[in-house]
């Protein structure tokens, strides 16, 4: 029988390093570099178990701060089920659904953002809400999405 590890996610330098690297190969769309990381990463992950009882503060401040509860099962490393059974094992409330409400001057700005090939993350994290969300509202909003290969394109000048 192997004993796995009790592993802090947060505070473990393996899984920041691999973090890391897996944004800079996220951020220059090397998707074969991507997933090979990210395989990596499941590997730790197999050999490590979740301490969650040193997560549980952090985890609850992200969540208050408004992370939604399945970036935090990714970042801990547990599916978003096991992630709900322990929210309700720390008798932390659910926060309900809200919609995200943009101004018509962001919305504006968010169209724009994406049509120039701003990637939904950045748009995310320029006039809030998550990734999904803001990939959902421009759908709404009526603006054609970008294929792969575009947004593969866009993204090497995104920076430009
Ligand atoms: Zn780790």
């Amino acid at each position: 029988m192997t004993t796995k590890k009790p592993h802090f996610r947060f505070d473990c330098s393996g899984c920041r390093d691999l973090e890391r690297q897996l944004d800079k190969a996220r951020s220059a769309k090397d998707w074969d570099k991507f997933n090979e990381l990210d395989l990596k990463r499941k590997e730790h992950l197999q050999r490590v178990e979740p301490d969650l009882k040193q997560s549980k503060q952090k985890a609850i401040r992200m969540y208050r701060s408004g992370v939604t509860l399945s970036e935090l099962a990714e970042k801990m490393g547990v599916s978003l089920v096991k992630m709900r059974e322990i929210f309700k094992e720390w008798g932390e409330p659910r926060r309900r659904r809200e919609r995200v409400s943009y101004s018509p001057s962001a919305k504006e700005k968010m169209v724009s953002d994406y049509r120039a090939g701003v990637s939904a993350h950045e748009i995310a994290r320029r006039y809030g809400g998550s990734h999904t969300t803001v990939l959902k509202r421009l759908r709404e909003w009526g603006v054609p999405m970008r294929s792969r290969s575009e947004a593969g394109m866009a993204g090497r000048y995104r920076d430009c």
